[in-house]
């Protein structure tokens, strides 16, 4: 295939997905929302499209925020899928076959405030994963060393010495810097940026006045296209694949899934296996949605359906049977294959994440399978036995099962980012489990750690 080939067929390279990650208000949610405002307020039509779960910025957009910088002729991947939920906890869940569904992240440290314990985790999950990223120094508009007038080029020096800092700004870029250097990487400051290298790149951004945004973007396309070219190279018409975000309840079409598609085409009508709690669900595509656009959203038809769905995209499946879809799962179209193959691809990547029970133990729950694993993880590091691991709301059957432990310091739920239905509240009350939830993984092992060295004093 000739490169002009290439060019015509776009959909042969799949958009590059991208996360956010970082600590607690180091100011993720407005650095996407900055970029989907700067893309918006380029006022094209067509700007961004609203996916479900993700958005997707398309490359002539990119081109326009970039201007010089990214020649949309020197590029031949689409654009880039930021998807739309930041934060270390959502990319860990999201996985696909073999590694994280992000191909790329941009890890957000305030300048300020440099790395904190987020940060630190947010780093040891994409050394992990192999995932390529982006430092987004954001913020700057609130550091000494900051020049607001339009067009000014901060003063740093490309070189991390921080005995060459002239200003607040610069001894915090390189703080960073050197951060990143402690934990293994390499980096180079981007600003203004001319070139790029294959070090990580620290863009100083602000999410407020979109200072360093274009920076930022072109940093992600340029990393993307020379990187990443080949792993997007997809048979777009083939059976699509992809990775639940969310099992939702949608007024009309009963439980949906959001579903994030990094491979092939799913269709209306299609035969899908989705990874479900029990066996996984074989089910057909009812209706495919994605969000009408943001002038029409306060009709009371908030989706407009679509016949199909290229990857990569985010989309809303609609379809029977999916009330036991487990967020985190696969989702696999299939097609003129196998049916039975398919399944069993879909058991074998649901097995990776199986989690090793005991016959005496704690009863956990998470909100989806990457975080079912994350916590088994940690509770096995601190060498609390598991009875049983589900996705899932706290429900009275895990009372049940909790009531059955032997020995009472394992008569516990520890639910992560879960609810608990209002039958298992009340058995609960009745009985003598009891429950810890939480949505931060450490928390919730260290409180029931407390428990039981609590139960051990005293009984001495
Ligand atoms: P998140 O928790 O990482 O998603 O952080 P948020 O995006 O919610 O930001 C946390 C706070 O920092 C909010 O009050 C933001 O308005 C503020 N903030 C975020 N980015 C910037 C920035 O670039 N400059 C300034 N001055 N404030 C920011």
């Amino acid at each position: 295939m000739s490169d002009s080939d290439t060019r015509d067929r776009p959909d042969a390279l799949r958009t590059p997905i991208v996360a956010v990650l970082g600590h607690v208000d180091h100011g993720k949610t407005s650095l996407l929302d900055k970029i989907r405002g700067s893309a918006v307020s380029e006022g094209e039509a067509g700007a961004i499209t609203q996916h479900i779960g993700a958005t997707a910025v398309p490359l002539d957009t990119i081109s326009s925020i970039a201007g010089s910088l990214v020649d949309p002729d020197d590029f031949d991947l689409p654009g880039l899928l930021f998807i739309d939920t930041p934060g270390h906890h959502s990319f860990s869940t999201l996985r696909s076959r073999g590694g994280a569904l992000a191909d790329i992240a941009v890890l957000v440290v305030d300048v300020n405030d440099g790395f904190q314990p987020q940060t630190e985790e947010a780093i040891d999950i994409l050394k992990r994963t192999g995932t390529p990223f982006v430092v987004a120094a954001n913020k700057i508009d609130t550091t000494p060393g900051w020049n607001p007038q339009e067009g000014e080029p901060i003063q740093v020096s490309y070189e991390a010495q921080s005995d060459r800092a002239s200003s607040r700004l610069d001894e915090n870029l390189y703080e960073i810097i050197g951060q990143l250097s402690d934990s293994g990487f390499s980096a180079d400051l981007y600003w203004r940026v001319q070139d790029f290298q294959g070090n990580v790149g620290v863009v100083p951004v602000s999410a407020v006045t979109g200072e360093g945004v274009p920076d930022l973007l072109t940093v992600l396309m340029g990393l993307s296209q020379r990187y990443m070219k080949d792993q997007m190279a997809i048979d777009v018409e083939g059976p699509g694949a992809g990775t639940v975000l969310e099992v939702k309840e949608e007024k009309g079409f009963g439980t949906t899934l959001d579903v994030v598609m990094y491979d092939g085409t799913i269709r209306e009508g299609d035969e899908i296996v989705v990874g479900g709690m029990g066996d996984p669900i074989v089910t057909e595509v009812r209706a495919l949605l994605q969000p009408k656009p943001l002038a029409e959203i306060r009709t009371e038809k908030r989706f407009d359906r679509v016949d199909s769905v290229a990857a990569a995209a985010g989309v809303k499946i609609a379809a029977p049977d999916l009330d036991d879809a487990m967020a985190g799962a696969p989702v696999r179209v299939v097609r003129d294959r196998d049916r039975e193959l398919v399944v069993a691809d879909v058991e074998s990547e649901l097995a990776e994440i199986e989690v090793e029970t005991e016959e005496e133990g704690v009863v956990v729950k998470a909100d989806t399978l990457g975080s079912l694993e994350a916590m088994a993880n940690a509770l096995v590091e601190a060498e609390v036995p598991i009875l049983r691991a589900e996705v899932g709301d706290v429900a009275p059957r895990d009372v049940a099962v909790a009531s059955t432990a032997a020995e009472a310091e394992h008569q516990v739920i520890l639910g992560f980012n879960v609810d608990v239905l209002s039958n298992a509240a009340d058995e609960l009350e009745e009985s003598d489990v009891r429950l810890f939830h939480d949505d931060v993984i450490y928390q919730l092992v260290e409180d029931y750690e407390t428990f039981v060295e609590e139960r051990q004093r005293a009984q001495q």
